[in-house]
């Protein structure tokens, strides 16, 4: 028996009943280190086992997100995307041209957000920031190539 994946393990860990194709697409997630929606996950896992369909690589996302295992991103393309729930907090930079998703973290933003917080009488319990962008090299190539 293959080493359980990370995600595998968590489920386990929830007393999750794990099929063969639920084990694929744990592994798939895991192993992602982008922000993958439910088709390039389907993408994937079909690579691995052509018989997963689209419809069980929705339900088990849907199942892991419910089961706080994953968390559902919105980059503004109207696509759901997932990534796995870690404790490192970070942010996320879309570049709206390519859809290429740049992490990052900073002090001062988390700071500001729990003052801001603060200021309306609350105390933080979750926050998600998205930044939309093209990059400034390309805006300047613009009129000049094509
Ligand atoms: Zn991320």
């Amino acid at each position: 028996m293959a080493i359980p994946s990370r995600i595998e393990q968590l489920c386990i860990d929830k007393g999750m009943k794990m099929t063969g194709q639920r084990r694929v697409i744990a592994g798939v997630l895991s192993e992602a280190a982008d922000h993958p929606d439910v088709e390039e996950v389907y993408r994937r896992a079909t690579q691995l086992d052509p018989r997963i369909s689209i419809a069980t690589v929705y339900r088990t996302v849907r199942l892991f997100e419910e089961a706080s295992i994953l968390e559902r991103h919105d980059f503004g393309d109207g696509r759901s995307r997932y990534e796995e729930i870690t404790d490192d907090h970070h942010d996320h930079l879309i570049d709206v041209q390519t859809g290429r998703v740049i992490e990052f973290q900073n002090g001062e933003i988390e700071e500001l957000k729990e003052k801001i917080a603060a200021i309306h009488g609350f105390k933080l319990i979750g926050h998600r920031l998205e930044l939309f962008g093209v990059p400034i090299d390309s805006q300047k190539k613009k009129g000049g190539k094509r």
